[in-house]
C-alpha cells in the first residue's frame, strides 16, 4: 500500500470510507460531513489531502486573489446582532458615517492604486434616506464606471426594498439597473434559524436570506456564499448549512465562491458579555482545517472556488490551507473593519506581492483575478519578472488609508468637543 492508499489505510474505518467516496467522485451528503467532523489526528491528514486531490482536480493549481478596497460607510445600525463587534447604536459616542462623497473617494483612490473591486457593507443606518443605497451606486458608477461594486449584504438588500417599499425582486433589479455588480452572501452565519434565533434576534431569517440571494442569481447577479461558525453551532448544523448552499448553487449556478468565515470572539458582545452559556471563542486551528477540507469534499463540485481568508487566519494559516483544500486568497482590502473591530489582529491590508510570495511559496501559480473570477494577470514566471504593484509599496495601511480605530476615535472626539463646547454656551 502506498500514496494516498497507504494514508487512508491510517484512518478510521469510517472516515475512510467517507474519504474514499468523495475520491471517486460520490457525492459527500451532509451526515459524511458529521462524520469528517470528528476528524483527528491522521484522520484530519487524510481529510486534507483528499481535499487537496480533489482541489487539484476541480480548480488546478492556480490560486487566486483580488485587488480590492473595502468602504464599510457606517457602524451605526438598527439592530444588534450579538456576534457583532462593528456595529453602535445611534446613542453611541463611536458612530461614524461616511457621505457619498467620501465613499467615492475611497473608490477612486482604490481604483487609482490599482483596485478592481470596491466591497461595500455597513450597518442598517437607522432613518435612511429611501434610495441611500442606490444614490451610492449612481455616485460610483460615475465616478469609477471601470471599477466593479460588490455590495449590500442579504440583511441590507431586505433592508433597503423595506424602506424604499419595493419588493425584494423588484429592488434587486433596481440594484442592478444601477451599477451593482455582485452582492456578498454574507449575514448567513449558521442559516439554521434557530441558530440564527440565538445569535442575533431579528436576523434576517434564512428564508429571506434564501430568497435575496436566489432572486438575485436569477436576474445574472451573482453573489458569494459564506459560513460564520466556531461559535454555538453544532456539527450537524454546519453541515446542513454547507448542504443548503450546494442545493442552491446545483438550483441557480450563482455563487462565485465559498468563503468561511471564522467567529472572532475576541470583542464580540455574545462572548465578552457572557451572552449564551455555550458560545465557543472560535474555531481552533485543527477545526478551521476540517472546515475547509469539508466544504471541497461536499461544496467542490458545484462551487469550484474554496476561499479562505487571511484576515481570520492570518496570512501563514491561509498559506497552509491552500494545501488542505482552498484556491483563492480573497481580496487586498486595504481597509477592513468587521473583524478588525471583533479583535482580529491581521491587519487591514495585505498587498499583492505578499499574497504571491504565500500562493509560490505552496507551490502553485498566483493569479489576480477579477471578481467573477476572470484572470487578469497569471503570475507564471519568476518573482523577480512581477511588475510592480502600487499597494507593493504601502508599508503602513492606517497611515495611508485610515482605518476603523480612527474612524470610532474621530467620532468620540467630536463628541466630546461638542459636550465641550455645549458647557462653555
Ligand atoms: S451584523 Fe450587520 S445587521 Fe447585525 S448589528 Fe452588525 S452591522 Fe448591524
Amino acid at each position: 500500500m502506498n500514496g494516498i492508499d497507504g494514508l487512508l489505510g491510517g484512518c478510521r474505518a469510517e472516515v475512510r470510507a467517507v474519504l474514499e467516496r468523495a475520491l471517486s467522485g460520490e457525492r459527500v451528503s451532509w451526515q459524511d460531513g458529521v462524520v469528517l467532523c470528528g476528524a483527528r489526528g491522521r484522520d484530519l491528514h487524510a481529510l486534507a489531502l483528499t481535499a487537496d486531490v480533489l482541489r487539484e482536480q476541480q480548480a488546478g493549481e492556480r490560486v487566486a486573489y483580488v485587488v480590492n478596497r473595502n468602504i464599510n460607510f457606517t457602524n451605526v445600525c438598527v439592530k444588534s446582532c450579538r456576534f457583532c463587534a462593528f456595529s453602535r447604536t445611534n446613542r453611541s459616542a463611536e458612530v461614524y458615517y461616511l457621505e457619498v462623497e467620501e465613499v467615492v473617494r475611497r473608490a477612486v483612490e482604490a481604483r487609482e492604486m490599482g483596485a478592481t473591486e470596491v466591497c461595500v457593507q455597513a450597518g442598517l443606518p437607522p432613518n435612511p434616506r429611501q434610495d441611500l443605497y442606490l444614490e451610492l451606486l449612481r455616485a460610483l458608477r460615475a465616478a469609477v464606471p471601470d471599477v466593479h461594486v460588490h455590495a449590500f449584504s442579504p440583511e441590507e438588500v431586505k433592508y433597503g426594498a423595506e424602506v424604499s417599499g419595493t419588493p425584494i425582486p423588484e429592488y434587486l433589479q433596481q440594484l442592478k439597473d444601477e451599477g451593482l455588480g455582485s452582492i456578498p452572501g454574507t449575514s448567513a452565519e449558521i442559516l439554521d434559524d434557530a441558530v440564527r434565533k440565538r445569535l442575533a434576534g431579528g436576523r434576517i431569517t434564512t428564508a429571506e436570506w434564501i430568497e435575496v440571494i436566489t432572486g438575485a442569481h436569477r436576474i445574472g447577479l451573482p453573489t458569494t456564499s459564506t459560513i460564520m461558525y466556531g461559535h454555538v453551532e453544532s456539527d450537524a448544523e454546519r453541515m446542513r448549512h454547507l448542504d443548503l448552499l450546494r442545493s442552491i448553487q446545483e438550483d441557480t449556478g450563482g455563487f462565485t465562491e465559498f468563503v468561511p468565515l471564522s467567529f472572532v470572539h475576541t470583542e464580540a458582545p455574545l462572548y465578552m458579555k457572557g451572552m449564551l452559556p455555550d458560545v465557543r471563542p472560535g474555531p481552533t486551528g485543527d477545526d478551521v482545517v476540517r472546515l475547509i477540507a469539508i466544504s471541497r469534499l461536499m461544496l467542490g463540485p458545484s462551487v469550484k472556488n474554496i476561499q479562505t481568508s487571511w484576515v481570520k487566519e492570518g496570512l501563514k494559516q491561509a498559506q497552509w490551507l491552500l494545501s488542505c483544500g482552498a484556491n483563492d486568497l480573497g481580496g487586498t482590502l486595504i481597509n477592513e473593519s468587521i473583524s478588525t473591530s471583533a479583535g482580529a489582529t491581521h491587519g487591514q491590508l495585505t498587498s499583492p506581492a505578499m499574497l504571491r510570495r504565500a500562493i509560490r511559496d505552496a507551490g502553485r501559480i498566483p493569479v489576480e483575478r477579477n471578481t467573477r473570477y476572470e484572470p487578469l494577470h497569471v503570475f507564471d514566471h519568476a518573482a523577480q519578472e512581477d511588475p510592480p504593484h502600487p499597494l507593493d509599496g504601502v508599508l503602513d495601511a492606517e497611515e495611508r488609508f485610515g482605518s476603523y480605530d480612527r474612524l470610532t476615535a474621530a467620532a468620540r472626539a467630536e463628541k466630546r468637543e461638542r459636550v465641550q463646547l455645549r458647557r462653555v454656551n
